[in-house]
C-alpha cells in the first residue's frame, strides 16, 4: 500500500459502501411468531399460585431448550437481561447496604440492578488483556459488608471464574455472572455463565441471538430458581398460597417474557452455534489482516477460553504511535468506519456515582444509615479501566454485522491506510 492522502484530509475514502447490517431473523422466526399470533395466546402467565404462574407453552419450551443448551438445571426467561440482573440480586437474599463488587468496565444496568435493592455497588478494576474483572482487585475491595460479586464476561469471553469462585468460597460470597455478551463461549471447557451461582444472557436486539427484548437466567440451585421465578412474577401476591417461608426480597415485578418472544427465542437458540462460528472466523481474518501494525494490539483470548466477539477489542500503544486515540478514530471514521469503532465505558464515572444522587435528591442510599462506610467513586480507583477508557481502548462493533470477505478486507485496508499514513496526523 502506498502513501495516500487520508480521507480525513480530503483523500479518497477506503470504505465507500456502509457495511450491511445483519439480520438473524429469518423465515423460521416469522413462522414461529405467526403460529403464536394466530393462536391468540400471546402470554399465559398468571400472577397467582396456579400452573400458569410459570407461563405458557412457548415460555416453558424455550426454557427447557435453554437449560439443555447451557447444560444447567434451571433456565428462567425474563423480559430483559436488566430485569434478570435485578431478579438475581434479589434472589441471593441481599440486604440494604450490602456491598456488591462489580467491574467498572461494563454496561450500566449491572450497577443499577444492585442499587435497585438499596445495596451498594463497589467498582473493581479489570484485567488489561481480557477486560474482565480482575480477581486481585476483587479481593482488595472486599470489606465485612461485601455480600456478592458480579462478574461480567465482557466482549465475548469469560471472566476468570476459577479464581473468582475460590475468592467467593474464601469469603462466603455469592457470585452472579453477566454473560450478556458471551453466550455460548467456553471457559476451561465449561459454558460461560454456568460457573456462578446465578448467570444469564441478554436477548436484546444488539446481542448474539435476540427476541427484540428478553433475557435468560440460569442456575443449578433449586432455591434460587424458585426465588427468581417469584421475583419475575409478583412474588408478594404468590408467597402466601405457595407457602414460601423465606420472605426476604419477595417483592415481585412483571419481568415475564411473552409467548411470541419465546417462540422466536426457540428458533434463535438453534442458530447460536453457527452465529458464533461465523463471528470467530471473521475475527481470525481481522487478526491476520491487522498483524504488524505498530502499536495496535488485537484481542487476547485467555488460555482455555473461546471468544464470541460481541465486540472485537483492540488496544493502542499511544506512546509508540505518538498520536492521540481521538485523532486515530477520526481518521478511521473518515475512511468509512464511522459508527463501527469507539471506546467503552467506566461506570463509576457516570453522574449517578460521581454525584451520589440516585433515589431522591438527598444521596440515598450512600448518605443513609444503611450504607456502612464512605464509598469511594473517585477517578483513580480503577487505573487500568480508566486508562483504557481515556487513552488506549479501541473497540470494533461486530455483533450487528455478518461481514462479507470484501467488508473484512476493506476494514483492514482502512486501518492499514491510516497506519501507513500516520504522519499526516501529526
Ligand atoms: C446488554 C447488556 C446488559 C443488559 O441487557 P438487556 O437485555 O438489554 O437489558 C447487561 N449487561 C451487559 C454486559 C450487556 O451487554
Amino acid at each position: 500500500m502506498n502513501i495516500e492522502k487520508l480521507a480525513l484530509f480530503g483523500g479518497p475514502k477506503t470504505i465507500t459502501k456502509p457495511f450491511k447490517s445483519y439480520n438473524s431473523i429469518g423465515k423460521e422466526e416469522v413462522e414461529a411468531a405467526r403460529e403464536v399470533v394466530e393462536s391468540g395466546n400471546l402470554s399465559q402467565f398468571l400472577g397467582s399460585w396456579d400452573p400458569d404462574f410459570f407461563g405458557g407453552p412457548k415460555v416453558k419450551e424455550f426454557e427447557k431448550q435453554c437449560a439443555e443448551y447451557f447444560g444447567v438445571k434451571h433456565a428462567i426467561t425474563v423480559n430483559s437481561w436488566t430485569s434478570g440482573l435485578i431478579a438475581a440480586i434479589g434472589a441471593i437474599n441481599i440486604e440494604p447496604g450490602d456491598e456488591v463488587i462489580l467491574p467498572t468496565w461494563t454496561m450500566c444496568a449491572c450497577a443499577t440492578a444492585i442499587l435497585n435493592w438499596n445495596a451498594i455497588p463497589v467498582f473493581a478494576d479489570i484485567n488489561p488483556d481480557t477486560y474482565c474483572i480482575d480477581p486481585v482487585s476483587i479481593e482488595a475491595n472486599i470489606t465485612p459488608y461485601t455480600k456478592a460479586i458480579m462478574a461480567v464476561d465482557i466482549f465475548g469471553q469469560s471472566a476468570d471464574m476459577n479464581k473468582i469462585m475460590s475468592i467467593a468460597d474464601k469469603y462466603n460470597l455469592k457470585v452472579i455472572s453477566d454473560t450478556a455478551q458471551a453466550p455460548g463461549s467456553l471457559y476451561k471447557g465449561k459454558i460461560s455463565g454456568t460457573l456462578a451461582h446465578i448467570g444469564g444472557y441478554s436477548l436484546n436486539y444488539h446481542k448474539h441471538i435476540h427476541t427484540g427484548e428478553g433475557g435468560i437466567l440460569i442456575t443449578n440451585n433449586d432455591i434460587y430458581a424458585e426465588r427468581l421465578q417469584l421475583i419475575r412474577n409478583h412474588a408478594e401476591a404468590v408467597v402466601g398460597s405457595k407457602g414460601t417461608e423465606n420472605l426476604v426480597n419477595m417483592i415481585g415485578y412483571n419481568f415475564r417474557l411473552g409467548e411470541i418472544e419465546s417462540a422466536i427465542g426457540i428458533q434463535q437458540l438453534k442458530k447460536l452455534d453457527s452465529l458464533i462460528k461465523n463471528r470467530q472466523a471473521v475475527a481470525k481474518k481481522i487478526n491476520e489482516g491487522l498483524k504488524g501494525l505498530e502499536g495496535l494490539y488485537t484481542p487476547i483470548v485467555q488460555k482455555g477460553s473461546t471468544h464470541t466477539y460481541y465486540v472485537y477489542p483492540m488496544k493502542l500503544d499511544i506512546k509508540k504511535i505518538g498520536i492521540k486515540r481521538s485523532k486515530i478514530i477520526e481518521a478511521l471514521e473518515a475512511e468509512g468506519l464511522k459508527g463501527l469503532i469507539g471506546g467503552y465505558t467506566n461506570i463509576h464515572m457516570l453522574p449517578i456515582y460521581q454525584k451520589k444522587i440516585a433515589y431522591g435528591s438527598k444521596g440515598f442510599p450512600w448518605s443513609s444509615d444503611i450504607c456502612h462506610r464512605e464509598i469511594n467513586y473517585s477517578k483513580g480507583i480503577c487505573p487500568v479501566a480508566e486508562d483504557l477508557h481515556d487513552e488506549t481502548f479501541l473497540g470494533f462493533e461486530m455483533c450487528l454485522h455478518k461481514m462479507s470477505d470484501n467488508e473484512i478486507q476493506s476494514m483492514i485496508s482502512a486501518f492499514k491506510k491510516v497506519w501507513i499514513n500516520i504522519n499526516q496526523l501529526r
